[in-house]
């Protein structure tokens, strides 16, 4: 017999011809397929065996034994099989049994071997498309499903109808990028598919949470879900191996909640809400929840033209500096200033605080730095022009220049162009968090020591710090933060005790200090009785623009007030 032209085997095949099904289904329509070439065959019974090794989409492998075709009448027991074997140790075994009473002569079995050769294709196709499908919407490193899948399946539950009973939360998390240069970014991979696999244990089947790069984690959940799961991704803890140790890190996530409304079903637009949403909590609000509010995308929309605006308002000369004194208790005199940027936009002046974050985040803050530094290199070239004596200017460097191979070269190169004597520039830099930024951050001190410029750690006791960290850093001035000064004149404060110990601890290591943020005579009262003699703040002058600041430097500005 003809099997290959036979009618019985041609409505198996185009039966089969189904494009991308997945293996289950295959399985499952072959017993309905084979009905009618099983008769002619005389096949009482059809069995297939599948093993496939395990792999990263299929981590317990995959192992069925399935019946293809049962002949209600019963089948003889004397089976026709074959095992074929696929790679990676996988293997599919056939086995056929002739209906009862039938023997399959040599014909028959060259039949059977080409119909078993036919559903072995069928299969590995199957098992193939399925892969290929499960590898497009799923995470490789992780196992999440990816943002291709978040989309797909939330584009599925906008057509049932029901994607206003979820929830989008757009996560990130609060101290990876700390992980990653503390520990290495192998460790950090591991702490990445740790915190997956922790997430997976947490969504029903018609939720779902994907990685959408990096350490962007996406949850679609149903509303009533929503605070236990930022409730357990507060804090996750996860083990990892260091050394011949282990080590136990907690990892806490920050989120942006966008919930879903009624009449809202663009997908994208929701992530768009959640993510803006995270963006505020990083910038603006630090609060580690933060739930959409239409004020949310107009701050973030303001940002975005920051960015987008940055460039052609640096070549426009929009940033101009201005000026706040630095006063000496004891003289009442400018004894120095910090150079303190703003931003002349569209008629509005923008404080730094709308701005410096964002261009941090960017990666741009540092051509801002490099413009203040030149802009104050030209002032003092032009104060010293016109006879007047000019006070030392710190500007403020961000701690992305400790990226920069070449900063010392940089700097001096500005300073040089225009003949300024480096004695008149400090550096104000923050405290550092990671050793790598520390090992920067104290060549670069000593390299500016070493061509006369001194240097100062800003916002003293807001970052990671520090007392520690201090004594090995060859720093100038310490900048008290204000935060400590808006309470010392309350003498039984915390803050006053701790102040008070900074200050001998610091004056004793042999370096300055200088207190920001002072607003009243008693908190000046104060820092004067614990020995700080230099005090910046609104007592004395807000930020001045440039005219304002050279008249009381040239007028050897006097400020009366009584101690
Ligand atoms: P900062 O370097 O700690 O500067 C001190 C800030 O405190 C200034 O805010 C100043 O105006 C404010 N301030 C001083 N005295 C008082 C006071 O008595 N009361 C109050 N309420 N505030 C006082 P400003 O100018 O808004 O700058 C904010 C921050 O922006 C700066 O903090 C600095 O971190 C950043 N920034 C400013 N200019 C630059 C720059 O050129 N480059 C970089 N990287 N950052 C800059
Ligand atoms: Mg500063
Ligand atoms: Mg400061």
């Amino acid at each position: 017999m003809n099997l290959l032209c036979s009618e019985e085997f041609l409505r198996f095949f185009n039966t089969m011809q189904v494009e991308t099904i997945s293996l289950d289904d295959a399985l499952n329509l072959m017993p309905g397929a084979l009905t009618h070439i099983a008769s002619v065959l005389h096949i009482g019974k059809f069995e297939v065996n599948i093993s496939f090794p395990p792999s990263p989409q299929e981590p317990n492998g995959y192992n069925a034994l399935r019946i293809l075709y049962d002949d209600p009448n019963g089948h003889g027991y004397i089976s026709h099989s074959r095992v074929i074997r696929q790679a990676e140790k996988g293997r599919i075994s056939f086995a056929v049994f002739p209906s009862t009473d039938y023997e399959f002569s040599d014909d028959d079995k060259g039949s059977l071997d080409f119909l078993i050769k036919c559903i072995h294709l069928i299969v590995v196709r199957s098992e193939l498309s399925e892969q290929l499908q499960k590898r497009q919407f799923t995470d490789y490193m992780t196992q999440l499903p990816n943002n291709a899948y978040f989309m797909k399946f939330s584009n599925d539950l906008s057509l049932r109808g029901t994607i206003n009973k979820y929830t989008v939360i757009f996560s990130n998390l609060r101290n990876f990028n700390y992980i990653n240069q503390q520990m290495g970014s192998q460790v950090g991979d591991i702490v990445l598919r740790e915190y997956s696999h922790k997430l997976k244990k947490f969504y029903g089947s018609d939720e779902l949470i994907a990685r959408f790069g990096g350490d962007n984690f996406v949850a679609l959940l149903k509303n009533e879900n929503v605070n236990r799961y930022l409730d357990y991704i507060s804090v996750i803890s996860i083990t990892v191996a260091s050394g011949n140790q282990t080590k136990t890190l907690t990892v806490n996530a920050r989120s942006g909640i966008y919930p879903i409304p009624t009449n809202g079903s663009n997908i994208g637009e929701a992530i768009n809400r959640a993510n803006a949403s995270l963006a505020y909590s990083k910038r603006v609000s630090d609060n580690d929840r933060v739930w959409f509010r239409d004020e949310i995308l107009e701050r973030i929309n303001k940002d975005r033209e920051v960015v987008s605006s940055f460039r052609t308002a640096l070549i426009h000369k929009e940033f101009l500096v201005y000026y706040q004194p630095k006063v000496s208790l004891d003289s009442r005199h400018i004894s120095g200033c910090e150079a303190l940027v703003r931003w002349k936009h569209d008629g509005n002046m923008i404080p730094p605080g709308m701005f410096v974050p964002i261009l941090e985040e960017e990666g741009f803050i540092c051509d801002l730095d490099f413009y203040v530094l030149e802009r104050v290199c030209e002032d003092i070239r032009n104060w010293i022009g016109k006879g007047i004596t000019p006070a030392r200017v710190s500007v403020n460097f961000s701690k992305l220049h400790l990226r920069n191979e070449n900063l010392i070269n940089d700097v001096m190169d500005i300073i040089s162009k225009y003949r300024i004597n480096p004695g008149y520039i400090e550096i104000e830099l923050t405290e550092s968090s990671s050793a790598t930024d520390f090992a920067a951050l104290t060549d670069f001190v000593n390299k500016l020591k070493e061509h006369g410029i001194r240097t100062s750690i800003d916002d003293f006791g807001t970052g990671y710090s520090s007392l520690s960290l201090i004594k090995d850093l060859n720093v100038d001035i310490i900048k008290i933060d204000k935060s400590f000064v808006d309470h010392i004149a309350d003498t039984q404060s915390k803050d006053y005790i701790i102040l008070n110990s900074i200050l001998s601890m610091v004056m004793g290591l042999g370096m300055d200090v200088i207190a920001e943020g002072c607003e009243t005579v008693e908190q000046a009262k104060v820092l004067y009785d614990m020995n700080c003699r230099m005090i910046q703040g609104y007592l004395f002058d807000k930020p001045l623009s440039h005219d304002e600041y050279t008249q009381k430097l040239s007028d050897n500005h006097i400020y009366e007030i009584e101690l």
